[in-house]
């Protein structure tokens, strides 16, 4: 017997379906919803009832709303008749406008055989019973939910709401009045990227609580004072019929350098940074500088380790850094930090140039700062000095009395020997340097070191390289806002204010900032956090899309834009003879606009610290039989630079040469997509041998570039896979955690145990 939907008889009558409801209720039939299905006799009856009744049928039940909304014109094909029913073209002729809460609605709105879902048993419920009741009744629960699903916000609150034109109800209730949505601001507003969300909800004018309900509707359960997601923020809005558009924060005007008044400039103490090989006494002379200084100063006072310590000679400060060693200053300087004006170089007398004494040299001469020679160990019996000064020479650091520009300076930290001349000599290295600020300003500085500290939460040292820090004041640094509560100098005395070249320790911090992090102050405290919190939104993306240092593409348009002058270079090898030969053939490369310039040689693997000098001197990496290890590559990723590994070096200087006329092929690079365990054979006389394997990790796909069998760390033939299944049946790809069959072409030899490695080979940009 043929039926028809009570909303349908609904339609078809102009009436609503709670009408028919209740007329049908009245025939004794019970248990009925808007989408539940009569009999067409009973529907016959009901619409002989009403026109008996000569109700006026209206034509059209109208709701308000859409008169304020055009409406797509939906085909409906079961409104046509049978013969006719077939493949039909929609007729929207343009795209309507929606009010956005509607069309949500509507997209939300269950095709009518979702009624199916909701159990039976409860349907009665459904219809006789209200939601809050509903929710209460023991076993309701997951009728409830699945209702939810079909209309996951109208079904509770019993609001109508409508498809294809008709205005529809679940239930009994009478429909409430009908309000206007609000409609759309025709105005686009703007969003600037970490704004909290109280400030976001006073932007869109909505109340905060129901931002935040929104906002958890969306999954995120944000606190008032927390940064945005401009994503989410824009689905937000757009619910409440905004139209947003997300500008980032102008940090231009807050946090750049305002050019410096050349009359306010006056002179600065250097900042000190000392390097060398490991053992050579770098330690041994940072602890006896500051012990006959400081403790000289400030007597009785207990010197605190803050990162860095100031000291005083005849009436003239000098900085030192606490953290000796070249890793240190160049991971700083990689992070775009210039703190050092002098490297002090410490080489032990008795030792002699050493690996890490050349290193050092290297990333002292990137940095471009002075390097002045303090000759260490000079109490040893062993002691040769003029071997240091001429393996010194060798690496173009040659003495003034030998007609050089480099300070020497022979002491002994361990017998506090010639300490003093050496901080006379720094002076006199600053002296020629004339080092400057403007101690009239905001501050600005870089932070040294920074800890969580038990007592007084995140803590920061700071060194303040030009203004003047107050407390009070509102400052940036990296990704975090905060505002001066206290300010503790490097003798444990709490001071009130800080100039340039001064090291100090800042409470007031909100979150532990990172060493190398630019310490700017900001006039307003909520424009500092506004732009701390964009800067950490950014840095989640930046995460993503690393920034690398030099690319091929950029290296030849920079060349063409006349961008770069210098290619810099770092050369690791297997031996001493192959690095000589590769960095001479290099540096004798002619190009009209780049000189190429090896900046750091030597042999040995690639070390981190390789990777750090060549990050914060874009320079490329070329290993020549050597790898880095998987740390090292990791920093590099990181990092964004380039490692590129050879072992014949016509190759490495051909494709330095390539890439400096732009030259260079894509590089085919292959990557490991899967591992799979071989653990039982089976020989198949017309197909071969059949490795019944376990996926490992990744995945194996039939259309791999390639697949090796590896034995014992060996490799014992690559090739490809003939077949691919699973349980016989052919398949094009098979996760970690399954088992498969795989066939190799043309080998047999598999054995139980071995790994199986499928790869693919990718095209990528050809970086130098
Ligand atoms: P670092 O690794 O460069 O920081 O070197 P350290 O400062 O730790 O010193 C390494 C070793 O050399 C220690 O045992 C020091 O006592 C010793 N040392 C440092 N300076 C001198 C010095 O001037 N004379 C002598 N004889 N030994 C020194």
């Amino acid at each position: 017997m043929s039926k028809i939907r009570i909303y349908e008889l609904a339609k078809k009558l102009g009436l609503t379906s709670k009408t028919i409801l209740g007329e049908i209720s009245k025939l004794g039939i019970k248990g009925k919803i808007h989408t539940s299905s009569i009999e067409t006799e009973i529907a016959k009856k009901i619409e002989d009832i009403f026109r008996k009744k000569s109700v006026k049928l209206p034509q059209k039940v109208v709701p308000k709303r859409d008169l304020a909304v055009k409406k797509p014109v939906k085909p409906s094909v079961e409104k046509l008749p049978k013969e006719k029913a077939g493949p039909t073209k929609p007729e929207i002729e343009e795209e309507p406008e929606i009010l956005p809460e509607i069309a949500k609605h509507e997209e939300q709105l269950p095709p009518e055989e979702e009624e199916l879902k909701i159990p039976d048993r409860f349907k009665k419920e459904i219809e006789t019973e209200k939601m809050e009741k509903f929710k209460t009744k023991p076993g309701m629960q997951r009728a409830f939910q699945t209702i939810r699903k079909i209309e996951p916000k109208r079904w509770y609150e019993q609001k109508p709401f409508r498809k294809s034109g008709k205005v529809k109800t679940f239930h009994k209730e009478e429909r409430k009045p009908y309000i206007q949505p609000v409609l759309p601001r025709k105005k686009i507003l703007k969003l600037p990227e970490g704004v909290t969300v109280k400030e976001f909800a006073e932007i869109i004018s909505v109340k905060l609580s129901d931002v935040i309900k929104k906002f958890m509707e969306l999954g995120y359960m944000p606190t008032i004072n927390q940064s945005v997601d401009t994503d989410a923020a824009l689905l937000v809005a757009d619910s409440f019929g905004i139209k947003l558009e997300p500008y980032p924060v102008e940090e231009d005007t807050v946090v750049e350098e305002a050019p410096e008044d050349i009359d306010k400039l006056l002179p600065r103490p250097p900042v000190i940074t000392i390097m060398g090989h490991v053992d050579h006494g770098k330690t041994s002379l940072l602890d006896a500088i500051r012990e006959t200084k400081v403790t000289e100063t400030e007597a009785g006072g207990i010197t605190q380790h803050i990162g860095a310590y100031k000291i005083n000679l005849k009436k003239k400060d000098i900085v030192f850094l606490d953290t000796p060693g070249h890793e240190a200053f160049t991971s700083m300087r990689a992070r775009g930090a210039k703190v050092t004006d002098i490297v002090v170089l410490v080489v032990a007398a008795d030792d002699g140039v050493m690996p890490q004494t050349i290193e050092a040299i290297n990333h002292a001469k990137a940095a471009n700062v002075a390097i002045v020679i303090a000759i260490n160990k000079i109490d040893k019996p062993e002691a040769n000095i003029s071997k240091v000064k001429n393996e010194l020479a060798e690496h173009g650091i040659i003495s003034e009395e030998w007609g050089g520009k480099n300070i020497f300076v022979e002491v002994s930290a361990k017998k506090r020997l010639g300490i003093e001349h050496l901080l006379e000599m720094i002076l006199l290295q600053a002296e020629v340097m004339e080092l400057k600020a403007n101690p009239d300003r905001k501050a600005r500085g870089t932070i040294i070191e920074a800890k969580l500290d038990k007592g007084r939460g995140p803590v920061a040292t700071v060194l303040v390289q030009s203004g003047n820090l107050n407390i009070g004041d509102a400052f940036l640094a990296g990704i975090h806002a905060g505002k001066v509560r206290a300010l503790i100098d490097d003798t444990g005395k709490r001071i009130s204010n800080a100039g340039p070249s001064t090291p100090v320790e800042v409470i007031g911090f909100q979150d532990v900032p990172s060493a190398g992090d630019i310490f700017t102050v900001v006039e307003e405290e909520k424009r500092a956090r506004q732009i701390a919190l964009a800067r950490q939104q950014k840095q989640k993306f930046a995460d993503v899309e690393k920034t690398r240092k030099l690319t091929l593409d950029e290296l030849y348009a920079k060349i063409k834009e006349g961008m770069i002058k210098e290619l810099n270079i770092i050369i690791k090898g297997d031996v001493q003879g192959s690095v000589e030969a590769i960095k001479e053939a290099l540096e004798n490369i002619i190009h009209p606009q780049v000189k190429v310039k090896v900046i750091h040689s030597s042999v040995g693997g690639i070390n981190e610290s390789d990777v750090m000098l060549a990050a914060a001197s874009s320079a490329i990496i070329i290993g020549f039989n050597v790898r880095p290890d998987p740390v090292v590559s990791q920093t590099a990723e990181k990092e964004g630079v380039d490692i590129r590994l050879y072992n014949v070096i016509y190759e490495a200087i051909d494709n330095v040469k390539k890439a400096l006329e732009g030259l260079l092929e894509p590089m085919l690079k292959e990557k490991a997509i899967g591992r799979a365990e071989v653990r039982e054979t089976f020989a198949i006389s017309r197909i071969g041998t059949i490795a019944g394997c376990y996926v490992l990790d990744g995945y194996i796909v039939r259309s791999s570039d390639g697949i090796r069998v590896i034995r014992d760390s060996i490799i014992v033939y690559e090739g490809k896979i003939a077949s691919l299944k699973r349980f016989k049946e052919d398949v094009k790809e098979v996760q970690a955690g399954y088992e498969c069959g795989i066939v190799i072409e043309n080998f047999n030899d598999i054995k139980v145990g071995d790994i199986l490695e499928a790869y693919i080979i990718e095209k990528v940009a050809a970086k130098l």
